[in-house]
């Protein structure tokens, strides 16, 4: 069906495979297949060069083949990459065609395509990650790159606007990112590229000057090299030799940051020497030979074997001293080194080494990536291994744009109501609707990388109770919860004043203790909590009246004693069984041995206040959260709280005195005469051995007033403590401290 130019193409495209491709990963009948498919649904289109369509998709696949070459599949991706975008074909089609996995891919290609015309190109770092934060295969990025090098190399059909544009996107987002990715050679080309078409002066000049130095410096360089040559022979070293002029990118930026002129710039190649070896140890034997012929400046060498660059980079850099007094920079490396260096990620299907620690997040997904090659060794798990290719890197942000452009990061799961009160709190506050990409959406409609958001408020919104539900950003959740404080606030205070009013008008004298006291019988959790109420609902305050203006109302509901299941959350185990055995046995709720801290499951403490120890009288109070805590009966707080609660207060028994520590001070007042303190904590941890958490000492006018703060088993123990202490010389009294 297609002409002998084409069937030539395609073998050629083909043997690339072979030749790269690991065998297992290598499959003619898709390419074929999607050669083919691409044909013909881009048979009617033409490039703006004037070439038919096709030839796009298949120099990126040639691209990928030789520069990036991976598997099939994304070979195959490559072929189609521009088929739902530009064609009647669907996405659908190339699934049913080709399957799921080659569909991701294309459709990951799809989405990013053109993502950032619209946008003017500032935080690149963020666009960077926006592009990682949309893509979930790799291969999706490695295709990407192939398809903005193919974009550039053909830029001179296009006008100047999109020249500018591209370029200048390729050089900040697309060449930084595929120098992360280790593609040397790829983001060479790009920057210079990009270059040529954002400087074209100063391009062209340093292009020139390298032109027209050319054959002196190849000149140069062989005679340099000669003497290695020989040497590294004799040795006994594979190898290969070469000077390369450096890419006129680099080369300009060394012009800006040395503030030289081209001739003065001698390292505008560096010798590379590439071992046939697999022992890294051979490198530093050739510096070492490198250097026996030419002197080295000590402070250019950089070992970036031992410590590769960041996406893994390995070579050893050393510069050296020409007869001539010119600085030769040289590179050393072994094959492997070198294909990671060219390749990058690639090249790690027949590369193995250890692996390094870096910081960042790619950093840490690449030494994922290879530490799963690494696991997996044989080439019979290649392709589950390409499952480990997902990028879940940069997954937990999205990237979205305001209405001008501008760029905002959000967490993953942040809404259009996110979004607004990242703009601003009012925004945020008023927000009544959103379009995305210009449509409506709902308001917990979670956004995705690259979308486009445009707000809409309204004078009259205000927040909704269930925004708290979908809101992700700690921004909107802080400030929706400051509104319904504020607003609660403000509806207390309401209610307050009316029933102030209404307590007036029916001169009901009654103080603050008494009304909450009755408050609380109706079954509010606080005053605040009525309050509020007789603001949404006044029948609320008009029922509170009523029971006021009643005797007999009031008095039935004083003497209502709250159910067990009242005092208690739902749920709580066993709780009104227990609640009510407490009530009814004399002898209350016994502690078990070793104090686990529960009773039949429900939790309970020890006040802090009176720190009650085994022996003491105690007596539990319920709360709400705590479960119950247990106070001594002469502790101030627990009168009141009976007062105020009695149906809370439960009985407790001490039940056996178990191994466990307790918190108790004591309070010594005595003579503050030399060695008394010595004297008391001997006492204290060598005839008790007990542990003293902490002491506090005052003296004053020849006295001292101290605070032992003791870990005790009881109160017998404590007991004992002071009258011991009661009994030393020079002791004045001591007793059971209690804050
Ligand atoms: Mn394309």
């Amino acid at each position: 069906m297609f002409s002998t130019f084409y069937k030539k193409k395609l073998e050629e495209l083909l043997y690339h495979c072979h030749r790269n491709l690991p065998s297992n990963l290598s499959d003619d009948k898709i390419i074929s297949k999607a050669f083919k498919f691409a044909y013909e649904a881009h048979k009617n289109d033409k490039r703006a060069s004037g070439e038919p369509f096709i030839s796009h998709p298949y120099d990126v696949a040639l691209i990928l083949a030789k520069e990036i070459p991976l598997d099939s599949v994304s070979i195959a991706a490559a072929l189609l990459h521009d088929v739902v975008e530009d064609t009647p074909y669907t996405l659908k089609d190339v699934k049913a065609e080709f399957g799921n996995e080659v569909a991701e891919i294309v459709n990951g290609v799809t989405k990013i395509e053109g993502m950032f015309e619209n946008y003017e190109i500032k935080q690149m770092e963020s666009y960077r990650k926006m592009l990682l934060s949309m893509t979930s295969d790799i291969r999706v990025i490695l295709i990407k790159f192939a398809d903005r090098l193919h974009n550039l190399r053909t830029l001179e059909f296009l006008s100047t606007t999109k020249q500018i544009r591209l370029a200048q996107e390729t050089l900040e987002i697309f060449a930084p990112l595929a120098h992360r990715f280790g593609l040397s050679a790829v983001k060479s080309e790009l920057e210079d590229l990009s270059f040529k078409y954002l400087d074209r002066k100063a391009y062209d000049v340093i292009a020139k000057n390298l032109k027209e130095k050319k054959r002196e410096r190849e000149k140069f360089i062989k005679n340099f090299i000669q003497p290695i040559k020989e040497k590294l022979t004799e040795a006994g070293f594979k190898f290969e030799i070469y000077g390369r002029a450096k890419h006129i990118y680099s080369i300009n930026k060394k012009l800006i940051s040395r503030n030289k002129k081209f001739d003065e710039l001698y390292d505008l190649f560096a010798i590379r020497i590439i071992l046939d070896t697999k022992n890294t140890n051979d490198c530093y034997s050739v510096f070492g030979i490198c250097s026996q012929n030419y002197l080295p400046v000590p402070e250019r060498f950089k070992d970036y074997i031992s410590l590769p660059k960041q996406n893994n980079y390995q070579s050893i850099h050393t510069t050296l001293l020409s007869k001539d007094g010119k600085m030769v920079e040289v590179q050393i490396r072994t094959r492997d080194m070198h294909e990671i260096a060219e390749k990058g990620i690639a090249a790690h299907w027949k590369y193995k080494e250890n692996s390094q620690h870096h910081d960042t997040n790619l950093d840490n997904w690449m030494k994922k990536i290879r530490e799963s090659l690494e696991s997996t060794g044989s080439e019979e798990t290649t392709s589950q291994v390409l499952e480990n290719f997902k990028l879940d890197l940069y997954q937990n942000e999205i990237y979205c744009f305001t209405p001008k452009g501008e760029l905002r990061i959000l967490p993953a799961g942040a809404t259009a109501v996110d979004f607004a009160f990242e703009i601003h709190t009012q925004i945020g506050l008023k927000c009544i609707g959103a379009k995305v990409n210009g449509k409506i959406v709902n308001l917990e409609t979670p956004l995705k990388s690259g979308d486009q958001i445009e707000i809409f408020t309204s004078k009259s919104q205000t927040p909704k109770l269930d925004w708290d539900k979908f809101v992700v950003t700690r921004k909107a959740k802080t400030d929706i919860r400051k509104y319904f404080n504020t607003e609660r606030r403000k509806l207390i205070a309401e209610g307050k004043e009316q029933v102030a009013k209404k307590l007036k008008k029916h001169k009901i004298n009654l103080s603050d203790e008494e009304l909450s006291r009755i408050i609380h019988r109706l079954k509010y959790k606080d005053t605040g909590h009525f309050y509020y109420s007789v603001s949404q609902d006044s029948s609320k305050l008009t029922a509170l009246i009523d029971i006021l203006t009643d005797k007999n109302k009031l008095q039935n509901l004083e003497q209502k004693q709250l159910s067990a299941e009242e005092l208690m959350p739902a749920g709580t185990a066993d709780f009104s069984k227990f609640v009510k055995e407490a009530r009814t046995s004399n002898k209350g709720i016994s502690l078990g041995n070793g104090f686990e801290n529960n009773i039949n499951g429900l939790k309970y403490d020890f006040a802090k206040c009176c720190n009650p120890i085994p022996g003491d009288d105690v007596i539990g109070f319920i709360s709400f959260e705590k479960g119950i805590r247990i106070h001594r009966k002469t502790c101030k707080n627990i009168v009141n709280l009976f007062l105020r609660e009695p149906e809370r207060i439960v009985q407790i028994n001490w039940n056996e005195t178990g191994g466990s520590d307790f918190t108790v001070g004591i309070k010594i007042i005595g003579e503050d005469k030399q060695g008394i303190l010595t004297l008391i904590t001997k006492t204290i941890s060598k005839n008790f051995n007990l542990n003293i958490r902490s002491v506090d000492i005052k003296t004053k006018n020849s006295m001292f007033e101290g605070i032992f703060i003791l870990s005790i088993q009881n109160l017998n123990q404590l007991n004992q403590i002071i009258e011991k202490i009661n009994s030393m010389e020079g002791v004045f009294s001591v007793e059971r401290y209690e804050k």
